[in-house]
């Protein structure tokens, strides 16, 4: 069956990996982007070029209106919302006892908030169409303790819990909720930590390599798709091992 999806944070990473490989699928796609306007039209202009039928969007995805928005206009170019992948999210590292409220409230707002604002903009369709998949992107720091990311962790971890909360709910439903608990992958997200932490990262990963953008969509793409078809509820950790 053909999609229609929405990718939070698509513009660069992991989300733009996805939203290629969803295109690439046959899938219609929104790239939801927050600020890189420029780098979501060129995805957009690739993906058309080969084919695909795409559309960019821009949204806070913590802005419940801006969200709204964006349902509503994919629902007119493209028809009902079949497939949220909720990508989009916000990490960096801190002490706890350094942070402040307003950046507690950001992480939340954007990593959880963010999912329930899209995701719930969408499920009229699926409720509508007894059909449809939600996969959320999480953090293997969402399983298990990252000293210095606390908040993040915590956001990751509530994300999987809503996975699996939401799965139950739904699953009478015909809808489908999936998690994808990515390890350390190579986006713009990580370069923070520097060379030498990456480099230290891939040898502390079993595979011995960061993951790349596409790792993830794969997994992604997998649990998004009818293969999937009798999976919900699932943590799928595309980790190169690191938590096994
Ligand atoms: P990234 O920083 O390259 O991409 C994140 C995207 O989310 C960006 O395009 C950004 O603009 C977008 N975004 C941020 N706030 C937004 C908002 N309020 N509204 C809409 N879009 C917003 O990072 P990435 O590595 O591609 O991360 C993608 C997802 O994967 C995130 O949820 C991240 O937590 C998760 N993840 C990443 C890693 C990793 O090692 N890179 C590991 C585990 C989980």
């Amino acid at each position: 069956m053909e999609q229609t999806a929405i990718v939070t944070g698509a513009s660069r990473g992991i989300g733009r990996a996805v939203a290629a490989a969803l295109a690439q699928g046959g899938a219609r796609v929104c790239i939801n982007y927050l600020r890189q306007r420029e780098k979501a039209e060129e995805l957009a202009a690739r993906l058309t070029a080969e084919g695909g039928r795409v559309m960019c969007w821009q949204a806070d995805v913590a802005d419940r209106a801006a969200v709204e928005a964006m349902a509503d206009a994919v629902r007119r170019r493209f028809g009902p919302i079949s497939l949220v992948v909720s990508n989009a999210g916000i990490a960096g590292q801190l002490q706890f006892q350094d942070v402040r409220e307003a950046e507690w409230d950001r992480y939340f707002a954007v990593n959880v908030k963010g999912a329930y604002h899209v995701i719930q903009a969408a499920l009229p369709d699926m409720l509508h169409a007894h059909a449809g998949s939600i996969v959320t992107v999480s953090s293997m720091w969402g399983l298990r303790g990252a000293s210095c990311e606390a908040v993040y962790s915590a956001t990751k971890a509530a994300l999987i819990g809503l996975t699996r909360s939401l799965a139950l709910e739904l699953a009478p439903t015909g809808i489908r909720v999936n998690c994808v608990a990515p390890g350390v992958i190579n986006t713009d997200m990580v370069q923070v930590l520097g060379q030498e932490t990456l480099a230290s990262l891939a040898e502390a990963t079993p595979l011995g390599r960061l993951g790349t953008p596409e790792d993830v969509a794969a997994a992604v793409c997998f649990l998004a798709g009818e293969q999937a078809g009798f999976l919900t509820g699932q943590v799928l950790c595309a980790d190169g091992g690191f938590i096994v």
